[in-house]
């Protein structure tokens, strides 16, 4: 019997996947059964690699509520079957779709790894080769049969994010993401450097996938000369559950009247409204200055330091579980799976 460790690649598509068609020179998928012949060092890694892709392949910018319920099947699915999962993603909304799987993943006690590239698997100077072998040594490690990160992460350009803190900042550079107000998980280079003092602990309870997701939903980013009518047509769209107000510094709004009194209308059509900041780094304290006293007063609640990507996943996710507003609004501002920090 095959010992060896097992990883499941997931390819939902994007840069990394990619390959100049000779005739034209465009760049298009390619077939991912081919993986062996694009990536021959894959044969030298000491694990059972298997590819499940999906069809139709995406660009991340189609990525969708029902992709991520399918993404969340195909990790059920094959769960008991394997050590680790790599996901194959392009990186504009990697973020999203990774802080998305930190919460509809409840219990997760194997590594998720998702990983991309700026340059595709094709191009000689390809930032993927590293990225893919570095992100399956990841999803592979153990310590005492215990896997070394058993949460959903993204392994960008030698560095190890939590999933839901991380967000992309650079469409250029190979080192595209960034966490601000949470550490690397793990950095490599020579040999891969793992902080596990800042990386989950498994919980060894069963896993369970939560795939009702709601999007009713909007993110609202606030700038200087905002008009009541903006603020007004979000409010009164149909159906909407939830707003994400996007604010300045720590949690700051302009004190014009008109604006408290759109929330309130919001508050009163039971919308639920989370405040999160503009900033890439720090956290909301609503109260802090006159500017966000009043949003304290009608039922604002802060998200402290989370990133507008796992804000919106967290929304979705907990709107999907038909909590009461009250319910929802006191998970909103617990961490629940790392992806915030409170009290600091
Ligand atoms: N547009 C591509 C995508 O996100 C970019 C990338 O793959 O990094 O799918």
């Amino acid at each position: 019997m095959d010992n060896k460790t097992s990883i499941l690649v997931i390819y939902t598509g994007g840069t990394i996947g990619m390959t100049k068609d000779q005739q034209t020179g465009a760049l298009r998928p390619f077939n991912f059964d081919r993986i062996y012949t694009q990536m021959p060092e894959l044969r030298e890694m000491d694990y059972v690699i298997d590819c499940h892709s999906f069809d139709p392949l995406i660009d991340s910018s189609d990525m969708n509520p029902s992709f991520w319920v399918q993404l969340a099947e195909v990790i059920e699915k094959n769960y008991e079957s394997y050590e680790g999962f790599v996901i194959l993603h392009g990186s504009d909304t990697m973020a999203y779709s990774a802080s998305m799987m930190s919460f509809m993943l409840e219990n997760l006690n194997k590594p998720v790894v998702f990983t991309g590239s700026q340059l595709p698997l094709g191009m000689l100077r390809s930032d993927g080769r590293e990225n893919f072998i570095t992100a399956i040594e990841i999803a592979a490690a153990t310590i005492d049969d215990t896997p070394v990160v058993p949460e959903v992460s993204i392994y960008f350009e030698n560095q190890l994010y939590r999933g839901n803190r991380a967000h992309k900042f650079n469409a250029e550079h190979f080192e595209a993401f960034l966490s601000v107000n949470y550490p690397v998980l793990a950095e490599a280079g020579v040999h891969i450097k793992y902080h596990h003092e800042r990386i989950l602990k498994p919980n060894f309870k069963k896993l369970k996938v939560h795939k009702t997701l709601n999007n009713n939903v909007a993110v609202l980013k606030l700038f200087p000369g905002i008009r009541e009518e903006v603020v007004a047509a979000v409010v009164g769209a149909e159906g909407l559950k939830a707003i994400i107000l996007e604010t300045f510094g720590s949690g700051n709004a302009p004190t014009e009247r008109w604006l408290i009194e759109q929330l309130k209308r919001a508050r009163e059509k039971g919308i639920i409204v989370f405040n999160v900041t503009q900033c890439k780094g720090g956290s909301v304290e609503i109260g802090k200055y006159a500017a966000s006293l009043d949003m304290g007063k009608i039922g604002i609640i802060g998200g402290y330091d989370i990133t507008t990507e796992a804000a919106l996943a967290k929304l979705m996710y907990l709107l999907g579980r038909n909590m009461s507003r009250e319910e929802t609004e006191v998970l909103l501002q617990k961490p629940l799976r790392g992806e915030m920090t409170v009290g600091q």
